[in-house]
């Protein structure tokens, strides 16, 4: 499903050049559940940026789902990440003010065409994570753990090929990463969901 083949990465700043990935070479099948681990520094974000279509090597190729994607222009990456990918963030990156289930709706709304059952859908993912009962909730009404369970809803929501999830646990409580490690591996196993996590 992912296969990136001695990908570099170089940045340029202020006329200083720093090479971060030097020949990485990785692949992941579906239903895989990987976890990137290094220490602060060693390019986990930047190699993140690059497989979530968020940013583009230096060189190298990318093949996500046999289509290669390392040198598609801007439009065609947003695409990619829309209808191929799941975030999971640190910080969560809810919409303030606007309840769970909105939330969840938002990468629908920027599909070509909202599709028929959006409804279902979410409400669907949101019982998929266990909110059932929180979805009229706004983020500020919810604990962080709540929190990311509708962020991972929301990268539920598209049926992505893969889900990628940088630090997902680096702003909540022990027992609450426990709960969303324990969630991931719900939804590896019943759904076959395929898992980057740095
Ligand atoms: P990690 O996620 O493992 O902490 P990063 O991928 O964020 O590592 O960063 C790796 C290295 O890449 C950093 O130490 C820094 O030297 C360099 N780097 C990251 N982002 C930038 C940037 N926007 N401009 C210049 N250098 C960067």
């Amino acid at each position: 499903m992912i296969e990136i083949d001695s990908i570099n990465k170089a940045y340029k700043n202020e006329g200083f050049e720093t090479n971060v990935l030097k020949g990485i070479s990785v692949s992941v099948d579906e239903g895989d559940y990987v976890s990137i681990i290094g220490p602060s520094g060693s390019g986990k974000s930047t190699l993140m940026t690059i497989l979530g279509c968020l940013g583009q090597a230096t060189s190298g190729t990318y093949l996500l789902g046999g289509e290669e994607v390392g040198k598609l222009k801007d439009y065609d990456l947003s695409r990619i990440r829309n209808e191929k990918i799941g975030f999971v963030f640190q910080a969560f990156h809810l919409l303030p003010g606007v309840s769970a289930f909105d939330n969840v709706m938002m990468p629908l709304i920027y599909c070509n065409k909202i599709p028929d059952d959006a409804q279902e859908r979410v409400k669907q993912a949101l019982i998929r994570v266990g909110l059932e009962h929180r979805m009229a909730h706004t983020p500020g009404q919810l604990s962080g753990g709540e929190q990311q369970s509708v962020a991972v809803a929301r990268a539920l929501i598209n049926d992505p090929a893969v889900i990628f999830a940088d630090e997902p646990t680096g702003n909540l409580d022990a027992s609450s990463s426990d709960d969303l490690h324990n969630l991931f591996k719900k939804l590896q196993s019943e759904m076959g969901q395929t898992f980057l996590i740095v």
